[in-house]
């Protein structure tokens, strides 16, 4: 059934399927994802899930690639300068993976968000806190498990959302912080990728085994010095997204600051210091 899908391209996976094994990669084959955002993140975990096998890409965005975008997000070239990345980022993708289903979205996800409605996973590869925070609402309310990541300067961070099962975004990230986007502050490349490859590996793992390493957890790192740090994640009951009561969020003073937001930026960011107090105490 396997070969029949992916005809004499089986070849291609023979790598990763000697550790996943072919029931893994015929998951993957079905498997509906959505690349909330391809820039930096998203482009990078695209490029990946394609190039692995994932059937079905949705990728969303509204804004177009410029020449400051390609030190980070490899997938575009210079000729993409001023193309939707949409659909940019599809072109490309599709002479990764030609026997790939992979559908641009030209918007903002405030407008689209029925379109994905419908996947089995929700990558992050936004750069505000006030989109990443809509987005978690929305992965809660369909019950779709959702892939978070972000990066400031060296600095990254990687959580999965399994809705009502694990500590949400809102949960651990308070609103009203101030919405800059991350990049302003200056953006290193491999701490791109390194979350991107997290991000990746965490899909994957969603995808073949309905968990993965960092479901109720987040991981913190520091390119700079390959600090590593992951940190338990509680659920906060009284969340007004996934809490069991609804309501105004109470008894959850210690949010965990992530790379992007206004309290966790700069050489004062260390794992398991200033950036990686348990949500809960
Ligand atoms: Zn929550």
């Amino acid at each position: 059934m396997l070969s029949m899908y992916y005809g004499p391209d089986l070849l291609r996976f023979d790598r990763q399927l000697l550790l996943i094994g072919r029931e893994a990669q015929l998951k993957l084959r079905d498997a509906r994802v959505a690349i909330v955002g391809v820039g930096g993140l998203g482009s990078n975990v695209a490029m990946q899930l394609a190039a692995m096998g994932v059937g079905h890409l949705v990728l969303m965005d509204f804004d177009e690639v410029e020449l400051t975008n390609i030190h980070r997000q490899p997938l575009y070239d210079e000729s993409d300068v001023k193309k939707p990345k949409a659909i940019a980022a599809a072109q490309k993708l599709v002479k990764i993976n030609s026997k790939i289903e992979v559908i641009p979205v030209v918007g903002r996800f405030e407008q689209n968000a029925y379109r994905i409605e419908n996947v089995n996973v929700i990558v992050d590869g936004l750069d505000s806190i006030s989109a990443r925070l809509l987005l978690n609402a929305f992965a809660v309310k369909f019950n779709i498990p959702y892939v978070f990541a972000s990066v400031e300067g060296y600095y990254g961070n990687v959580s999965t959302i399994l809705p009502r099962k694990t500590a949400c975004l809102r949960c651990f990230m308070p609103t009203g912080r101030g919405d800059e986007k991350a990049c302003a502050h200056g953006v290193y490349p491999p701490a791109v990728f390194m979350a991107s490859a997290i991000e990746a590996s965490e899909t994957v793992s969603v995808i073949i085994n309905g968990i993965s390493p960092l479901a109720g957890k987040l991981l913190v790192f520091d390119a700079s010095s390959y600090a590593f740090d992951v940190t338990d994640l509680k659920r906060n009951p009284s969340c007004p997204v996934c809490g069991d009561q609804g309501g105004p969020a109470r008894g959850n003073k210690k949010h965990v600051p992530v790379a992007g937001s206004a309290h966790c930026k700069g050489p004062s960011f260390r794992p398991n210091r200033d950036c990686a107090e348990p949500a809960h105490q």
